[in-house]
């Protein structure tokens, strides 16, 4: 049994069913025994593959897209850059690379790191330890009156969300308990959250709703940061663009789905990103989104299959047959292409590249 899974076991003794909520947060960010705490989970060794681990054809072009953004601002003379969740710091590595090519930015640019995971950080500090511009780490988005372009790939995913099931009894909460043999259980619980009246006037009993306001209080941190300074947010995750019930909650180990329940702290547990959501916070402020486009169109407007022809340009079969990989990885739909969704929300409403869909 893992030390998080007795610690778990004591917490519901003591206090009673867990919501889903806090077991996601504990499994994922617990000082001592978190998933991300303790270990890089990337790459075919680990438990999951990201778009910047696949290749650096997407943080370049994510790089493009951040200039951009900086040009549509009006180039200003200071500007944050800040990354929530940057796993080994490869995406910012690859933007940097490409947003060196304008000196006028680098000069005036600040980077903010946001990890919780003391591993994680020591990775990125690593890859970025020869940044041309200062970098500073946080485990939360630190206030800023410079204006912010911010990215955040498959960070929302991690963030906690609630299960609520509607019962005869009213809306009922997905709980961990502790089942009569010891084992950890789920028990769908009376709670104090709650959905919209139509929402449940229009489903029959026993419909599941995902539900995640630690994910809307990012996301409206970031609006209210846009809303005051000017800026520019990139959110790319898996996700959905129509509201709908059912739970996309799992738990996986080595590219397998597995047990959520079974070794707490072990498995990456995730949800699938409700965009309407989000894209909700930001419009709530008056703050204008692009998209949500698929991984696929905003990567092939970006501009992917030339910069694959210009990197494989005279080079060897087994290097351009690796970016064709790579290009297929990205953007077909049946690997990240359709699954994985782009939302950009800017604080101005000029058109942005990768959301103009190609035809
Ligand atoms: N963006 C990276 C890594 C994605 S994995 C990539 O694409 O490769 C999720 C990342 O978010 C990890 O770095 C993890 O440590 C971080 N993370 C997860 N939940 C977090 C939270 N609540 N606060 C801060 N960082 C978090």
């Amino acid at each position: 049994m893992t030390d998080l899974k007795t610690r778990i076991l004591e917490d519901i003794a003591l206090t009673g069913p867990m919501p889903l909520s806090r077991y996601m947060n504990l499994c994922l960010g617990d000082p001592v025994s978190g998933y991300y705490m303790t270990r890089d989970p990337f790459g075919q060794k680990g438990d999951f593959t990201t778009a910047p681990e696949v290749s650096q054809m997407f943080g370049e072009l994510i790089g493009a897209w951040l200039v951009s953004a900086w040009q549509a601002l009006g180039s200003p003379s200071r500007i944050r850059v800040a990354e929530l969740g940057p796993g080994r710091g490869t995406l910012m590595a690859d933007c940097l690379r490409c947003m060196a090519l304008e000196p006028k930015l680098m000069r005036g640019l600040q980077i903010d790191m946001v990890d919780m995971s003391p591993t994680l950080t020591a990775a990125q500090q690593k890859k970025l330890s020869h940044a041309p511009c200062p970098v500073r780490w946080h485990s939360s988005l630190p206030d800023s009156d410079l204006p912010t372009l911010l990215i955040a790939n498959e960070f929302f995913d991690a963030l906690p969300v609630h299960i609520l099931v509607k019962t005869q009894k009213g809306i009922a909460e997905r709980h961990v308990i502790t089942s009569q043999e010891g084992k950890l259980g789920f028990a769908d619980l009376p709670t104090k959250l709650t959905i919209s009246q139509s929402q449940i006037d229009a489903t029959p009993f026993g419909t599941v709703f995902e539900l995640s306001p630690e994910r809307n209080d990012v996301a409206d941190n970031i609006a209210a940061g846009i809303d005051a300074n000017g800026g520019a947010a990139l959110l790319i995750d898996y996700g959905y663009l129509q509201p709908k019930t059912g739970a996309t909650f799992q738990a996986l180990t080595n590219h397998q789905m597995v047990d959520p329940l079974d070794q707490p702290g072990e498995a990456d547990l995730t949800a699938l990103v409700d965009f309407t959501s989000l894209e909700r916070c930001f419009k709530s402020r008056g703050i204008h989104v692009s998209g949500p486009v698929s991984q696929m169109d905003f990567l092939l407007d970006l501009g992917l299959l030339e910069r694959a022809g210009q990197l494989g340009a005279d080079q060897s079969h087994e290097i351009q047959t690796g970016l064709q990989q790579a290009v297929t990885r990205l953007v077909s739909p049946d690997e990240m292409g359709t699954l994985f969704k782009v939302l950009a929300a800017t604080s101005f409403d000029d058109p942005m590249p990768g959301f103009q869909k190609p035809s």
